[in-house]
């Protein structure tokens, strides 16, 4: 018996080690593939189906019904929605690079909740019980009402979905870039464009390679409300493979488009410097560098070379401490902790000597958030209060 139970152990040994084998080789393989989800866990698939319960009161699994996919869908805003999906991503505004990814789980509701007031039109119609996140997606997608009332607002309205806390429209004439700095470990535009990759978004075919959208360019002419627009926030315009000619173009857009504010942040402080003279500089572009600690000081004296009117530094992710920074003709610091998966912590302390440095030199000062594993949660108050501050708009 004794002899059975030994050999049964070295078995599952065996099964256990060798299962562990496989996993970290496809893992080095194809890993790049399955980027994780902010909660850690790998998605290797996506399956977008109408899902029924099962009926057994003991299991009401969601089970997909594969065949019953929709049909073909007209309408270029609503091409990436699937219904009943375990994951949807709904492009909401295909120019500016807007989607809502909403997992369809009964914790998600108060997401749902959110957009039902983005649109008051529907609100009044539509009420969202727990479990009927599908009903609602469905009804948003395809109500036709709802196709009038997106036609006639126009999706300057739309603006409240940009992740980023201090812009409010994301515009994306170029996706992709490479790794070049520590900031960069986990980058979130590459999780995001091979997430859109998987999905089959056409704008993300290549997945991270870096890539120009000429038709793209004259998005923000057609953006008739005054906004504050951040430049490539799915790559860096500054990309040593970006060529001269696209930003030029990207600059005379801008300055076409004087009624809005755009801010670019870049890595590659050293080619911004390099093409200082041939562009143009216009009054509403705010020039950024990232600096994640000490060592990137650099970046911020390119900087101030530059002949951009308004100059902002962004210490995101912090990841270490950052004293005797030269603000001079610095207009704007921006801080922020990592968030999603593999975050490295951000120390109250270092938060804090930065924002005593700008206090003293009179900048404002704007504390994005903690970041971690669960960012909402974490929030983004530094010592009770909320740190918003930024330069005076000229509109
Ligand atoms: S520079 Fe920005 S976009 Fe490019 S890899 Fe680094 S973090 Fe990502």
């Amino acid at each position: 018996m004794g002899e059975i139970e030994r050999e049964g152990n070295r078995l599952l040994e065996d099964v256990k080690r060798w299962g562990q084998w496989v996993l970290e080789e496809a893992k080095r393989e194809i890993g790049r593939f399955y980027p994780p989800d902010p909660d850690g866990s790998i998605p290797v698939g996506y399956i977008w189906a109408r899902t029924v319960r099962c009926q057994n009161p003991g299991c009401m699994a969601e089970i997909p019904l594969t065949l019953s996919l929709l049909p073909e869908m007209g309408e270029p805003d609503s091409r990436q929605f699937l219904e009943g999906s375990a994951r949807v991503a709904l492009q909401i505004d295909p120019p500016f690079d807007r989607y809502i990814f909403i997992e369809n789980k009964l914790s998600r509701c108060a997401e749902l909740e959110s957009l039902k007031n983005e649109f008051p039109k529907l609100s009044s119609r539509i009420s969202i019980e727990n479990n009927e996140a599908n009903l609602y997606l469905h009804d948003l997608c395809y109500n036709k009402n709802w196709k009038r009332y997106w036609k006639n607002k126009g999706w300057s309205d739309m603006a409240l979905y940009t992740q980023i806390e201090w812009s409010e429209v994301s515009w994306n004439p170029l996706t992709g870039c490479t790794k070049i700095s520590a900031g960069c470990k986990n980058c979130y535009a590459e999780r995001m464009a091979r997430r859109l990759q998987a999905m089959g978004n056409s704008r993300y075919s290549n997945g991270f390679k870096l890539t120009t959208h000429e038709y793209l360019l004259e998005e923000p002419l057609k953006l008739k409300k005054p906004h504050i627009i951040f430049v490539n926030s799915m790559s860096d315009l500054f990309h040593k493979d970006v060529p001269v000619g696209f930003i030029q173009k990207v600059f005379a857009i801008m300055e076409k488009a004087y009624w809005h504010q755009f801010q670019i942040l870049t890595k590659r402080s050293r080619r911004m410097l390099e093409l200082n003279n041939v562009l143009s500089w216009p009054d509403n572009v705010w020039m950024g560098v990232t600096v994640e600690n000490s060592d990137y000081y650099q970046r911020i004296d390119n900087l101030r070379q530059t002949g951009a009117k308004l100059k902002f530094i962004s210490f995101e992710p912090l990841l270490g401490p950052c004293p005797d920074i030269n603000l001079e003709g610095i207009h704007w610091v921006i801080v922020g902790g990592e968030s999603g998966p593999g975050c490295r912590p951000v120390r109250k302390d270092w938060i804090i000597e930065i924002r005593d440095q700008c206090l003293v030199h009179n900048i404002p000062f704007f504390f994005k958030q903690w970041g971690g594993t669960n960012r909402k949660k974490a929030g983004r108050l530094l010592e009770g209060k909320k740190w918003d501050a930024m330069p005076v708009l000229s509109h």
